[in-house]
């Protein structure tokens, strides 16, 4: 039988289906009016996007596609995007700050990601929901020195009770730590009870992660010396505590070593956290020994610093903190892509180069032809 098609009624009666203008039954069209597949593919591409109250019930039912989704519009860079990713964290904003926020830091190669799998495995398997995050600026230029190798946590990867996310891609650290702490939201609402922050150390990135979690833990190696491994004694300063990683085979004495050593130095120190004496501890991510010991300082700092207040304080200041942070970030983001100002920028360079005029009034100038710009 012939296949009956729909018919404009300009097309003449007596017209057999090989007539050019009839109208084939087929894949219904988005678009109407033009066929050229440039025009289809974005129209497709629109009608998935998710739609906020998609996202938000994706997120709180802890369904790990929409919680992928929510957070690539978290870390978006789209104007459009920002508004509704803005949406998205208010909605889910009741639903979060029940995790316990861990940021793990330490130099490339300390042991930080196969310590993140053992204490993350570990965690999994006693029932809690671990979600591992990175805040690493610098990602795109050193090709992602955290969590790039994602072979590295290939057990904690495929863990149903784990969920895994590399830094966002590369910008200003102000750009990056937002999108973190946005993430953290999401994790939390999603139901993760840890959530893991790695960052390489190289002295910014601590204490921004430092300013998005409650303990912070610093992953160090023997060997450290009195340069404490390229990092800035001010680093330890930060920390809940220190983790002598690599405890294992001949390093074992060195490593116990080291931690006295570190003990030492930190005993010197003004406390990280009020009421919270840091302290350093040996541990091998390899054999997975001292990583239990680890996690029952976690809790113990937990517990006191609940009791005594000082981690919902910690919390709050934060919080107060963030806004600040985002009001320099945002500021500078306008000045800096101001067309008058980028314009302006390479003269006024050159006056200062040329001693013409002073830094300070160089920066006023620049100030003043922003204010008229606007
Ligand atoms: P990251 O750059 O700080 O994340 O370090 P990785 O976790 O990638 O580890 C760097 C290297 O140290 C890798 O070759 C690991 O296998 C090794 N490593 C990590 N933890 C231990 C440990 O506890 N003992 C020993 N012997 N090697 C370790």
């Amino acid at each position: 039988m012939e296949k009956k098609l729909n018919r404009p009624e300009w097309v003449p009666e007596n017209a057999n289906n090989e007539f050019a203008t009839n109208v084939m039954e087929g894949i219904e069209s988005v678009h109407d009016g033009f066929a050229s597949t440039k025009r289809f593919i974005p129209n497709i591409k629109k009608r998935q996007e998710y739609t906020i109250d998609e996202l938000y019930e994706g997120v709180v039912s802890g369904d790990r596609v929409r919680i992928a989704k929510a957070i690539t519009l978290i870390e978006s860079n789209a104007k459009r995007h920002f508004y509704k990713a803005q949406e998205l964290i208010q909605k889910l904003l009741p639903h979060s700050g029940g995790s316990l926020r861990i940021g793990i830091s330490g130099v490339p190669g300390a042991g930080k990601s196969t310590l993140i799998e053992a204490l993350g495995m570990m965690l999994c398997e006693m029932g809690l929901k671990v979600a591992v995050l990175a805040v690493d600026p610098s990602s795109t230029i050193t090709k992602g020195s955290v969590l790039g190798d994602k072979t590295r946590m290939e057990d904690l990867s495929r863990h149903e009770n784990a969920f895994i996310r590399p830094s966002p891609s590369a910008g200003m650290l102000g750009g990056v730590a937002r999108k973190s702490r946005e993430t953290i939201i999401a994790c939390e609402a999603a139901g993760y009870d840890v959530i893991l922050i790695e960052t390489v150390g190289v002295g910014q990135n601590e204490v921004t992660v430092r300013s998005m979690v409650d303990f912070f833990l610093l992953v160090l190696i023997t060997g450290a010396g009195d340069d404490l491994q390229g990092m800035k004694k001010g680093v330890m300063e930060i920390c809940d505590a220190i983790a002598v990683n690599k405890a294992d085979g001949d390093n074992l004495l060195r490593a116990k070593m080291a931690r006295a050593d570190f003990d030492n130095m930190l005993h010197y120190l003004r406390p990280a956290t009020e009421g919270w004496i840091s302290k350093a501890y040996t541990c091998s991510a390899f054999e997975k020994t001292g990583i239990k010991e680890l996690w029952d300082v976690i809790k113990d700092f937990e517990k006191k610093t609940k009791e005594t207040n000082v981690f919902q304080k910690r919390r709050e200041n934060q919080n107060l903190e963030w806004i600040f942070t985002m009001i320099n970030d945002q500021l500078q983001e306008q000045f800096y892509s101001n067309q008058m100002i980028k314009h302006a920028i390479p003269d006024i360079e050159k006056k200062v180069k040329s001693e013409e005029i002073t830094p300070t009034l160089a920066a006023t100038k620049l100030l003043e032809i922003y204010d008229l710009s606007r």
